[in-house]
């Protein structure tokens, strides 16, 4: 990046996207001094040719810039102190994702720039954009909170579209944000450790929308409508999406259906009903999230269609991954509590549950609304009794106690269900520590052990 050529720019935060910005600033002229409280991080920055020093010793009143981490706090609970100094200096305070932003109206500021933002949702639209705009042939570039940090990506340039996720604290660090399309999927109340209150938390995601020249807002919650509301009176344009209403104007879902609405005048866009990897309510809201947003930079309904139809999910995310006969095998690992557990529970009709692991406060109490589609539940882990406890007579349930029985039992009672199709569904509700290094390895087991089953065919590799 070379917005910071000739300035004097401090880093703190190695880990994770910290390094590679200090290695793009540096290349790109800017005089670096980073550092981080983890010794190991700031040795392998130094090994990989940054300077590093302890930004306390700082000769301030020289810095221009102040660049952080999205995991260092810049406000709540207290401001880091790193950017109390930046602050008492007057130097400004960014991150990596406000750097892209300006690399890019420096030097192509007509290459299309998606950005994605809201409570639930995020990873699971930014991939399908870019799955969407890939298979349409476009040179797409997919990064930002979803794992890749932006400014390792090919840099921007005319013709190549930028697909990029934003947590709010990337979005607080990024001040000048300016997508050509910003979503906003939906706000409920998350994340408040580390913003405050939900007012400000709303505020900041606000800011994504309110910066760029499409800004595609979900308004099913009120924070998300009232800013809807909001920055269209200050003359963004906005495009609306819904799962749940009707609009006169949007993009809005009936059914697995997405209807484009104009002044009134209707017309389907596509029908996800026989697409696995899109299931759900809460799917119809972020496919319609990213059929709007692909309008907004030219993309055809035709070219939308295509790569809805071929898109292959995200791991561990409601994932399909086998399948014998009647029953489909998914992955939904990255549920980690009872709310992420919900989607999936509301998108099939008849499961055999596999459930537990380190349960979270309340356990699975939530989701009695949803026991009367579980044929059986297989438990796991730690959880298990307390599960046990929840289920009681409302729901059949054995004590699998490991991943592997659970599944060889839910695949063995699923294959004598003859009441049409039906899921063995891995949605945990529980963290995966007291078994599994994270939840990412809980679900590579599950895969593994499905694909052990006899007469199964893998979806995934
Ligand atoms: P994020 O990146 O915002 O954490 P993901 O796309 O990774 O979201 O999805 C995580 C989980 O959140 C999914 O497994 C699903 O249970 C749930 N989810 C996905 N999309 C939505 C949505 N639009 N609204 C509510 N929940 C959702």
């Amino acid at each position: 990046v070379t917005t910071f050529k000739g300035k004097t720019v401090a880093l703190f935060g190695l880990g994770g996207s910290g390094l590679a910005t200090a290695i793009a600033l540096a290349a790109g002229g800017a005089d670096v001094v980073a550092w981080d409280d983890n010794p190991a991080s700031v040795e392998n920055a130094a090994t990989a040719g940054i300077r590093t020093g302890d930004l306390r010793t700082l000769d301030w009143t020289r810095v221009d810039a102040l660049v952080l981490s999205p995991g260092v706090p810049l406000t709540h609970p207290k401001p880091h102190w790193s950017a109390d100094l930046a602050r008492a200096a007057g130097a400004e305070i960014v991150g990596d994702i406000e750097l892209f932003a300006r690399e890019r109206r420096a030097h192509a500021p007509d290459c299309p720039f998606i950005a994605i933002t809201g409570t639930n949702g995020k990873s699971t639209t930014t991939a399908l954009i870019a799955h969407i705009l890939k298979s349409s042939g476009r040179d797409t570039q997919l990064g930002g909170n979803i794992g890749t940090a932006v400014l390792t990506l090919d840099p921007p340039k005319a013709g190549r579209f930028f697909v990029v996720e934003c947590s709010s604290y990337q979005i607080d660090l990024a001040p000048t944000l300016d997508p050509s399309a910003g979503i906003l999927l939906n706000l409920t109340p998350d994340h408040l450790d580390r913003h405050g209150s939900m007012q400000h938390y709303a505020e900041v995601k606000e800011r994504l929308v309110a910066g760029s020249r499409t800004a595609v807002v979900g308004v099913d919650d009120s924070h998300c409508a009232m800013i809807a509301d909001r920055i269209e009176r200050t003359g963004t344009k906005v495009v609306r999406i819904s799962r749940r209403n009707v609009l006169a104007d949007g993009i809005y879902a009936d059914g697995a259906r997405l209807i484009a609405a104009q002044g009134g005048a209707t017309r389907e866009i596509a029908d996800l009903s026989a697409i696995q990897t899109l299931r759900g309510s809460h799917n119809a809201q972020n496919a319609a999230a990213a059929i709007a947003a692909c309008l907004a930079v030219g993309v055809s309904e035709d070219e939308i269609r295509a790569g809805l139809t071929t898109f292959p999910g995200l791991k561990h995310r409601m994932q399909p991954v086998g399948r014998k006969g009647d029953v489909l095998f998914v992955n939904d690992s990255k549920a980690t509590n009872a709310d992420a557990a919900a989607p999936a529970l509301s998108s099939f009709e008849r499961i055999y549950w596999i459930a537990g692991g380190v349960p979270k406060e309340g356990g699975i109490t939530t989701l009695g609304g949803f026991f009367p589609r579980i044929a059986k539940a297989y438990l796991i882990g730690e959880a298990a009794p307390a599960f046990a406890a929840t289920l009681g007579d409302r729901v059949p349930f054995e004590i699998a106690g490991t991943l592997e029985r659970a599944v060889a039992d839910a695949a063995a009672d699923a294959g004598q269900d003859a009441g049409g199709p039906v899921a063995v569904l891995l949605s945990p509700a529980c963290a995966s520590f007291d078994q599994y290094k994270n939840f990412e390895v809980r679900g590579d087991a599950f895969v593994k052990h499905v694909a052990a089953l006899p007469g199964v065919s893998m979806l995934v590799e």
